[in-house]
């Protein structure tokens, strides 16, 4: 049986004019700022009336550890938003908006996938509405405005061997990472080493996604720390007078995207913060407004739950002041088996046993989001090459951990493919089932809050950490940030930090490599291991086989 890429699919898509689909959530059509004919941004002061609105449910939709193709968290999250809209409810979904880097890269799009897609998948590939070129010119303003600054007398008396804020652009490329600017004589003013970030992994991207409104947003740019002085004395935008600027470019970024599913359902796109050093998910403002607009509102956390729920949870939840009814654990049998011990090359073909032993990181995440006081569903996303021992082997080991398995066929069928699990899923969030709590309280010290995540969520013994780290942590409760949560940087693939160590390791030591202060975005990023802020091309990009075809289409994008 052959199938048709996402692109295809993504083309033949019968799309309804953006007003339609702003009408189906009461979105008058003055309140939407098209883009063309299917993507609109909602309007500011619309968003700000509905404040006395009742929230609809919120459905949070996570991940078993992946394989490196991803599972479909996000094709699931649309599936799921279309199941609930074919069962009669008034549904809406938020996801991320994609990067370009792992577009050109190795990763291909965010759109979702087969008959689970957002539209205009191209555009929400590519430029969209712009909103990741307003967050790296803002971005970039400051970085020119700290070495402007320097150059003119510095007056602030920066360090330039501490200078913390880097550039950003939003690519893979290798050759930015390490790099010496300001060569070339006095005019070009004093060469210092730096480098560039991709985009996303942008702390203005952070700001711009926690943030409640304009006047939030200009705040926490207002307290980034740039750098710090030879007196190791912070350094913030404010002091640079950037905040005012950077606001100003980020205006229309900051009003949520509204585009539509395959089967014409509303869908918010907006915002895309990198999911290891920052929390992973769509931006607070476009999820607030949704919960105003829908019924249920399915949403997604980047990477598998140990780290996108746990951050979901503890990050955005906290600062947000919102809660998940309900959440959706993707399992697919291809992880399950990787999980199991199964070289990458050897998933397509029966394995039962394997599946078995994968379980066990399933029934891990299962425990974990249980103990946030959520309910869970496990979805298993199916894949055509599954069988059916593979799949009754994990909904008879789901049953065990006093869970539910539903087999989702929307990748192949669209909503149909998803109506029990949506039937599911709405009664449970209808049940108030759901007690949550986060895992941690704001006043505790730094150092618990990683060693409570590492041992609840990754099942460590220990968190091993030398003293310049514990130093560093104690300082900064010192300067009034002990209250942060923090934000975890480890490997995607792993409940440890080596991302070869699958299933459900228990008894590892979670060593902290660097620990980094996000003032602006609120949170203090832990980074253990070997974390890219600027990833590299594979041998083979992407990009090589993306073209436009003699019909001036793209091809080539999935
Ligand atoms: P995630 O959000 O977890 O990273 P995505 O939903 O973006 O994953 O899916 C990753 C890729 O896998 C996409 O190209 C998508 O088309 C493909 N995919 C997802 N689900 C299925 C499935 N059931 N069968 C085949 N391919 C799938
Ligand atoms: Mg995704």
């Amino acid at each position: 049986m052959s199938f048709k890429s996402d692109i295809e699919i993504a083309r033949e898509a019968r799309k309804k004019p953006i007003q339609e689909i702003g009408a189906k959530l009461g979105i008058p059509s003055e309140s939407l700022l098209p883009y063309g004919h299917d993507k609109a941004k909602v309007g500011q002061d619309f968003i700000e009336s509905l404040k006395d609105r009742e929230d609809g449910k919120l459905i949070l939709v996570t991940a078993i550890n992946p394989t490196p193709a991803g599972e479909g968290k996000t094709t699931t999250t649309v599936g799921l938003g279309d199941g609930l809209n074919r069962i009669g409810k008034k549904a809406a979904i938020c996801i991320r908006e994609a990067s370009l880097g792992p577009c050109f890269g190795m990763k291909g799009g965010a759109a979702g996938g087969g008959y689970a897609q957002v539209v205009p998948m191209e555009e929400m590939n590519l430029h969209f509405t712009g909103d990741f070129h307003a967050v790296t010119s803002a971005h970039n303003l400051l970085s020119a405005l700290i070495d402007n600054h320097i150059y003119w007398g510095n007056e602030l008396g920066i360090d330039e061997r501490r200078v913390t804020w880097r550039r950003v652009v939003d690519m893979n490329d290798r050759a930015l990472r390490d790099m010496v600017t300001s060569l070339g004589g006095v005019a070009n003013g004093f060469p210092r080493q730096t480098g560039f970030d991709i985009t996303v992994a942008s702390e203005v991207m952070a700001c711009l996604c926690l943030a409640n409104d304009l006047a939030d947003l200009q705040k926490r740019l207002g307290d980034i720390i740039v750098a710090y002085t030879r007196t190791r004395e912070p350094i913030y935008a404010r002091d640079l007078k950037a905040d005012g600027a950077m606001t100003v470019l980020l205006k229309d970024a900051m009003q949520p995207n509204l585009v539509q599913t395959l089967e014409n359902n509303p869908a918010f796109v907006h915002g895309g913060p990198f999911a290891n050093i920052a929390h992973g998910c769509n931006s607070v403002i476009a999820t607030k407004t949704a919960l105003k607009l829908a019924d249920y509102v399915v949403t997604e956390a980047g990477f598998g739950a140990d780290l996108g729920a746990e951050k979901f949870m503890n990050i955005k939840c906290r600062k947000a002041g919102i809660a998940p009814d309900v959440v959706v654990i993707v399992a697919t049998i291809r992880a399950l088996k990787m999980n199991g011990g199964v070289a990458k090359k050897d998933l397509g073909s029966e394995d039962v046993a394997a599946v078995r032993s994968g379980c066990p990181n399933l029934g891990r995440h299962i425990a974990n989001v249980k103990s946030f006081g959520v309910p869970v569903v496990v979805a298993i996303n199916h894949f055509v090459s599954d069988t059916a021992a593979e799949v009754a082997a994990v909904e008879a080991f789901v049953e065990v951990q006093g869970a539910e398995a539903i087999l989702c066929r929307h990748w192949e069928l669209g909503s149909e493919g998803t109506e029990k699990l949506a039937t599911r899923v709405a009664q449970i969030a209808d049940s108030g089932l759901s007690q949550f709590a986060p895992l941690y309280y704001d006043e505790m010290p730094l150092f618990e809050k990683i060693e409570t995540i590492a041992k609840r969520i990754y099942h460590a013994n220990e968190v091993l950490a030398d003293k310049k780290i514990r130093d560093q942590l104690r300082q900064w409760e010192e300067q009034g940030y002990g209250h942060l949560p923090v934000c975890m940087a480890k490997t995607q693939y792993s409940f440890s930090t080596d991302p070869n160590l699958r299933g459900a390791p228990t008894g590892h030591g979670v060593p902290i490599r660097e620990v980094r202060l996000s003032a602006g975005a609120g949170f203090i990023v832990v980074i253990c291991g070997e974390i890219m802020t600027m990833p590299g091309l594979p041998r083979t990009p992407a990009a090589e086989a993306i073209m436009l075809n003699e019909a001036g289409e793209v091809e080539g994008l999935f």
